[in-house]
Formats: structure tokens, C-alpha cells, sequence
């Protein structure tokens, strides 16, 4: 392994160096590797500790504690008892929280759509009749977000990425002074793909600020609320109540789900907001459903009796995920760590690192990656329209692979991500 700092190599030892990495190179591809670093799923070890799920609430076991048959249809704001206990551990009072299906991807969307179709409760007009829509984007952050906002040509101004929350200074600027800025897409909690936590300051400062949309909106996904790796769980600070204090009570729109706690495509999934925006979106999701799978609502109750039971469940989650972070920032700390050509996020919490190669080399480091059989997330996508404007940001998946997989995925990515830098530093050209 590499211990000069690439950067500081005279031209000979360049030469050498490269010819070392593109001989390691070679070696990983005869191992003929199929891996896959892309996505933030849950594991199939992850999944089974929701096994009882699969046959909760058991037979006869059909009513909640007011007595309604979860079995048939109704209940558009979901069961109470399930919104407290998640009430509870978001920091939400459980009137202002609905619980619903199994994505909370589809509320946010929903949240988008409805704003277009038929503006919120505080704009002049829909969305859609506006000259133009803008969102402020975070980045890197979330590619599905990024992907509802495109997907209905609302124009995304990047906004960068700080390790306690975006640069709320660029924010309060552009929010202060474009009407057409409606949204800013947040995760606040080990977000994705940093792992960064957004702070006490920059979140009152976000929900306080003075917006000149008066239906300017925190689309605030608190999707990691519950799940740290590393040390005490980051509190779901109290948004609603700081944007009420400030005297803007519409502004925050907070999502969560059960996704990475039970099952990904079989969880619950919650929405939070003031009384006015929660009466505007049922009104429109009253016209799409009759009612959410309040079956599932109820074997989620079961499953969990409390907030206390969400955390103990958590719990066994961080048993099987620390050691994949922790080998994955051994291997990029003992591969990358004296050569320089990469910085990378320690996130005490969530599902990603964020791994920052030499600028201008991403691309090509997927790129050889997959020729050596190990799938990375494409080059560009935790930023908007798929654009990486330096070119070297990789988001990187730890939780579904095997620790044998892991191991062998990240040694790989390690040795790409120095034939590209050795590369990039001769200038040769990215054959
Ligand atoms: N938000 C964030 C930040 C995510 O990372 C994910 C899943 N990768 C989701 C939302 C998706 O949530 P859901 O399954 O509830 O739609």
C-alpha cells in the first residue's frame, strides 16, 4: 500500500506509483467480483429482526384501543396509538402527525404535487402558475429528492453541505430575496449521504428566517431520526414549535418512516405539520384513498408497544451496522489515509459515507469500479440534475453487504480511487 501523499511524488515516483496501482488493478479484476455498494437498503440480517411482522397481529387481533376494525376502511390520519409513539421520538404533539402507507417518498411527492396543482393554504396562486418554481438543494443529499423536483420542472439551486447542516448564510440570502424559492429539501438527522446533523443553530435559523414566498416550505425528512451507529441518538429537534415561535407555523413539512427500522418496502410512514397543512393535504389525500393499511399500522403497534420498544429495536440495528462502518473507514483510512487523494464523512448515524476522491476523478473511479465488477452509486447523483460540479463526490452504502463483501467491495474501491488519482496527476488520459 501507498505511504507518500500522492500529491508530493516527483514525477519518477508517479510513474512507479502508477504502475503499482494499475498492477493492483489488474489483480482485482481476476477476482471477477459482483458487489453492489449503491443503495441504502436494509440487509436480509437487518430484516429478520422484524420477523414476528410476518405474523403480528396474529388471529382475531384486528381492533386498536378505540375499538376500530383496522380491517376495513377509514382512519385517513392513521391509528393514534402508533402517531403518539412516533409522535414521541420525532418530537411531534400526535395531533400534528398522521401516520400512512409504506413510503413517505409518496408524501413528500404528494406535497409537491398538491402545491402545483393547487397551492397551500398560504399561496396566491398554484404552484404551476408561477412563471417559475425553485427548490434550494443541499448537496450532496438525497437523489430522490432531487428526482420529484425535476420530474416537475422546479428549477434546483445547490446549496452547499456543512457537517452540522447546510450554509445557512447562502440560504437566508436567496430565501429573503426570490419569491420564486418555494421549498429547501432537508434530511436534519444523519442525513444522506454526509451523515451530517443539522444543528440547533442553523435549524431555528431555517425555520426563522424571513422567506419572500409567503408559502415558502422546510421539506424537512427526518428519515434517520432513530438510527445512530455511533454514541447517543441526535435529538429530532422541535421544528414546528420553532417556526410557530418565528411566526411562520406552515413552514416545515417533516416526513419519517419505519423504512429502515422494519421493513423498506413494507413500513409505515408519518407526516408532520401544522393543523392547516395537515386539513389542506387530507383534503386532496382524501380524494386518493379511503384510508390507509391500518393492518399494518397495527402489527407496527404490536411489534413495538412503545417509544422505548422503537429504540430497543434500534438498538440491535446499531449491533449489526457499526462494524460495517467502522470496516469501511478502516479501509479507506488504512488504503487512502497517508496517500491524500481522498477525504470521506465518520457519520455517527444513518446509512452513508460520503466519500470525496481527487477532483475531476469520480466518474472514473466508478468507472473502473464497475469494470472490476463492484457497482458504486453513478457519479453525480446525490446532487441535482445529476451534476457533480467538481466531479468527486461517491456515496457510499455500507449496511447490505455482507462484512466479506464489504471488505472486498471497499479494498477495490480503494485501489480505483489511486489508479484514478495517479492517473489524473501524470494527466494521462482516462483510457
Ligand atoms: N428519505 C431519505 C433521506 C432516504 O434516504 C430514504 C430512503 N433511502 C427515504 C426518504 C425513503 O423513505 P420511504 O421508504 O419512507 O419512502
Amino acid at each position: 500500500t501507498n505511504q507518500t501523499q500522492i500529491g508530493l511524488m516527483s514525477h519518477e515516483e508517479l510513474l512507479s506509483e502508477h504502475e503499482r496501482q494499475t498492477a493492483s488493478y489488474a489483480q482485482l479484476k481476476t477476482e471477477k467480483l459482483t458487489l453492489d455498494l449503491t443503495r441504502g437498503k436494509p440487509s436480509p440480517e437487518q430484516l429478520d429482526l422484524s420477523a414476528a411482522l410476518l405474523t403480528l397481529p396474529g388471529d382475531g387481533d384486528f381492533r386498536d384501543g378505540n375499538g376500530t376494525d383496522t380491517r376495513n376502511y377509514g382512519g385517513l390520519t392513521g391509528l393514534p396509538e402508533l402517531r403518539a409513539i412516533f409522535g414521541e421520538l420525532l418530537g411531534i404533539p400526535v395531533e400534528n402527525l398522521l401516520a400512512g402507507n409504506n413510503a413517505s417518498l409518496e408524501i413528500m411527492h404528494d406535497n409537491v404535487v398538491f402545491a402545483l396543482l393547487h397551492g397551500t393554504p398560504d399561496s396566491p396562486r398554484p404552484w404551476a402558475q408561477e412563471e417559475k418554481v425553485k427548490f434550494l438543494c443541499p448537496a450532496p443529499g438525497y437523489d430522490r429528492h432531487f428526482g420529484i423536483t425535476e420530474t416537475y420542472g422546479i428549477e434546483m439551486i445547490p446549496v452547499p453541505m456543512r457537517p452540522d447542516g447546510p450554509d445557512v448564510g447562502v440560504i437566508s440570502d436567496l430565501v429573503a430575496n426570490d419569491p420564486q424559492i418555494k421549498g429547501l429539501w432537508a434530511v436534519p438527522n444523519y442525513s444522506n449521504p454526509t451523515g451530517a446533523v443539522y444543528s440547533e443553530e442553523v435549524t431555528r435559523a431555517l425555520a426563522s428566517m424571513p422567506a419572500a414566498a409567503p408559502d415558502f416550505r422546510l421539506f424537512w425528512d427526518n428519515a434517520y431520526a432513530v438510527h445512530p451507529v455511533i454514541g447517543e441518538t441526535a435529538p429530532s429537534l422541535d421544528i414546528l414549535g420553532m417556526a410557530a415561535e418565528a411566526g411562520h407555523p406552515n413552514r416545515p413539512l417533516v416526513f419519517a418512516s419505519t423504512s429502515k427500522i422494519t421493513f423498506a418496502g413494507a413500513g409505515v410512514s408519518f407526516f408532520g405539520s401544522s393543523a392547516a397543512n395537515l386539513a389542506w393535504y387530507q383534503k386532496f389525500l382524501g380524494k386518493k384513498s379511503i384510508g390507509p393499511d391500518k393492518l399494518n399500522q397495527l402489527r407496527h403497534l404490536r411489534f413495538f408497544g412503545d417509544a422505548d420498544g422503537v429504540r430497543a429495536h434500534m438498538e440491535k440495528h446499531r449491533e449489526i451496522l457499526a462494524p460495517k462502518f467502522a470496516l469501511v473507514l478502516k479501509i479507506l483510512e488504512d488504503r487512502l489515509g497517508a496517500s491524500k487523494v481522498a477525504s470521506w464523512t465518520e457519520p455517527k448515524g444513518g446509512y452513508f459515507i460520503s466519500l470525496d476522491v481527487v477532483e475531476g476523478t469520480a466518474k472514473r473511479v466508478i468507472a473502473l469500479a464497475k469494470d472490476a465488477g463492484i457497482a458504486l452509486t453513478a457519479a453525480g447523483s446525490a446532487f441535482p440534475y445529476g451534476i457533480d460540479p467538481e466531479d468527486k463526490n461517491i456515496r457510499l452504502a455500507p449496511s447490505f453487504p455482507s462484512m466479506d463483501d464489504l471488505d472486498k467491495s471497499m479494498n477495490g474501491v480503494a485501489t480505483c480511487v489511486l489508479l484514478a488519482a495517479t492517473e489524473s496527476r501524470l494527466g494521462l488520459p482516462k483510457s
